[in-house]
């Protein structure tokens, strides 16, 4: 058995195809007949422009256009004048090959565009290596893509680009296997779209099977079982036919609104890391975002997003949420999570230290820019603010105070914003949970982080292996001090979500209906579970 990073679940059994990708060299020798290389390129260009139209309609026929315009960017590619242009160029001033000619250029723009600080920018520079790959192997006028004719069949490939895996014929290939690529990389977000089981990041795989070996792919556990017994198959078999089952019951959930037994409408929500995970919560039925971790936008790269990248992040999220609810977390950096261009203080205890809002108020400077992107956002959707880490009231109208100054500046330069944003706290320092009853009268909602609130109730470090069987959600206390939060909101008439792991938790839902938390908020793909045990509620 090999195990590697469940990228898409479900499980599958069927025959190896190793997808090998012939490798193309590139000469460097110089053409005499400068013409002739030219009309090669351009023969090229429309084979790939054909090819590309092809793929983009098969994509938009299985992922939806959203999806598909991934291939619609691949072919203003080749429309693009600096880019195929460039190529043309080289052809002609330096006599090179068209082969030579495309690689060069890629090299250059693809320097370029790793280079850049947006991170969406940055990869933007795959987009343009997969582009390059079939001109060039238009050029040498080797075929395209592979073709897979038996049904049952499993791709084994050292990777799997986003044409690769959109070309996948979903009536033969019931799973894929790569050697890279992680959860987030591009073929495993298609995998999860087509519902095709994945694992990747298996290193060797592409040597470890051969072609016709018979494979089990576990995409829950990210196994992959190579030439299994009978007994094992038929353990999978039900396995499979169990997940099918399931996943086809909490489909029909998607548009369901949850409603417990007794008659309480409840929200749930998804949340995100980063503007493009909107679609997985709207995929997956979430009445909202129920937290946006916005230091995901701050990280990987050399310095602090722009008042403008945040505002067009965040107006991204609330015009795809149409309406439903935002909630946005001002940054919460610190702890377990730093900035290489923001050195912070050694401290004995980063996690009591300074982070999140203490940081915030601390620099204002940094602390204002997301503000004003936020207030500057939210006329285009139903906005909420969260500040973390509150511990008391004087933190929460300090951060009110910087707000205010930020209205006033945007009014000044005649910037509109929404009066009907509504502000909130996060509850994930047990001081703020039992104060919960006198916040409650200045907020207009509380988020229970359960991540924190566990390990400050119980003084186990959420990141410690030794202390993991300490981290109890269930422990009374925690549960004293969570029925605490939703009691003193509520006795002010302001609702209460949680946005920790806990809101996701099977074992914890139940309990948590019962004390009559008005909003789950979790990782998209556990919305339609939860959606089904919170329906079972009274
Ligand atoms: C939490 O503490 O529960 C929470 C949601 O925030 P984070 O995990 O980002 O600290
Ligand atoms: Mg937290």
């Amino acid at each position: 058995m090999k195990k590697g990073i469940a990228a898409s679940k479900g499980y599958a059994i069927g025959k190896v195809f190793i997808q090998e990708h012939e490798e193309i060299v590139i000469s460097d020798a110089k053409v005499t007949d400068i013409q002739a290389e030219k009309e090669k390129l351009q023969k090229a260009l429309v084979a790939s422009r054909e090819q590309l139209e092809k793929i983009k309609a098969k994509a938009v026929e299985s992922m939806g256009e959203e999806k598909a315009q991934v291939f619609e960017a691949h072919i203003t590619l080749l429309d693009d004048p600096e880019f195929t242009g460039a190529m043309e160029l080289e052809i002609d001033n330096n006599s090179s090959n068209a082969m030579k000619a495309v690689s060069d250029v890629t090299n250059t723009f693809v320097m370029i565009f790793e280079s850049m600080e947006d991170a969406y920018m940055r990869e933007r520079a795959a987009d343009i290596k997969d582009v390059s790959k079939r001109i060039i192997a238009n050029v040498a006028g080797k075929a395209e893509g592979f073709e897979i004719t038996e049904a049952n069949t499993i791709v084994v490939a050292h990777d799997l680009t986003p044409s690769d895996t959109a070309q996948l014929d979903r009536s033969k290939v019931v799973a894929f296997l790569t050697n890279i690529g992680g959860r987030t990389s591009h073929s495993a977000i298609m995998a999860r779209t087509l519902e095709i089981p994945a694992v990747v990041g298996l290193k060797d795989i592409t040597t470890t099977v051969k072609n016709g070996d018979v494979v089990i792919v576990d995409g829950i556990d990210g196994d992959v079982i190579i030439n299994p017994d009978q007994a094992t198959i038929d353990e999978y078999v039900a396995k499979r036919e169990n997940f099918i089952k399931e996943q086809e019951e909490l489909k029909k959930l998607i548009e369901v609104k949850t409603v417990t037994k007794s008659g309480k409408r409840v929200e749930v929500c998804g949340n995100i890391g980063k503007p493009e995970d909107v679609h997985q919560v709207l995929a997956n039925g979430g009445d909202g975002v129920g937290l946006f971790r916005t230091e995901f936008l701050y990280m990987d790269r050399d310095s602090a997003p722009t008042e403008e990248e945040q505002y067009a992040s965040y107006k991204y999220v609330l015009e795809k949420m149409e309406g439903k609810q935002v909630v946005i977390r001002t940054l919460d950096i610190g702890g377990d999570k730093t900035l290489p261009y923001l050195p912070l203080p050694e401290e004995m205890n980063p996690f009591l230290g300074y982070r999140a809002i203490r940081l915030c108020l601390d620099r204002k400077e940094i602390f204002k820019v997301q503000l004003r992107a936020l207030l500057r956002a939210s006329i285009y959707g139903n906005l909420c603010v969260m500040f973390p880490m509150i511990s008391g009231l004087e933190e929460f109208l300090q951060a009110k105070e910087v707000v205010d100054e930020c209205k006033a500046e945007l009014k000044a330069e005649g910037k509109e914003y929404s009066e009907k944003i509504q502000w909130g706290i996060m509850v994930e320092i047990p001081a703020a949970a039992v104060y919960a009853d006198e916040l409650a009268k200045h907020v207009d909602f509380f988020s229970i982080g359960t991540n924190d609130l566990i390990q400050y109730t119980l003084a186990a470090d959420r990141m410690s292996e030794k202390v993991s069987y300490l981290y109890n959600p269930m422990h009374p206390a925690v549960l004293r001090l969570i029925k605490m939060t939703i009691d003193g909101a509520h006795k002010h008439g302001k609702w209460v979500g949680m946005c920790g792991e806990m809101a996701g938790d099977e074992t914890a839902i139940p309990t948590l209906v019962e004390y009559g938390l008005d909003e789950f908020s979790m990782s998209a793909s556990s919305i339609l579970n939860a959606k089904k045990i919170i329906m079972e509620q009274e």
